[in-house]
């Protein structure tokens, strides 16, 4: 499963910027999680809660984010935010294709520690 390798990676992170400050413990974990990321955000927190037992987030909580998927004409500047499930991306103006401005991400935003 695609997520539980997220997760894990998402905790090593944390837990090394929770070494940094040398936290003991990790209370929340803030994500931004893009709609064309294509993460599964329930299978995202189910691995983050059977995997977080043996680390530094334990006790924490894990806030997601959601960012809309944002398409920006590269020929008439137009943006707009088509459904994700939408996957042929064409300028509703001019037809021509456009860039994805936002959408895929996947970030820690933010951690909070003791
Ligand atoms: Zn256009």
């Amino acid at each position: 499963m695609h997520e539980l390798a997220l997760a894990q990676s998402i905790l090593e992170i944390c837990e090394e910027e929770a070494r940094k400050r040398q936290a003991g413990a990790i209370h929340k974990i803030k994500l931004r999680l893009g709609d064309f990321s294509g993460v599964v955000r329930e299978a995202l927190e189910f691995s983050f809660d059977a995997l977080k037992v043996e680390t530094l987030a334990a006790g924490a909580g894990l806030e997601i984010e959601r960012v809309p998927l944002e398409v920006r004409c590269p020929r008439c500047g137009q943006v707009s935010s088509p459904p994700a499930s939408d996957l042929c991306f064409v300028c509703t103006e001019c037809g021509s294709p456009v860039d994805i401005t936002s959408g895929r991400e996947l970030q820690v935003e933010y951690i909070e520690v003791e």
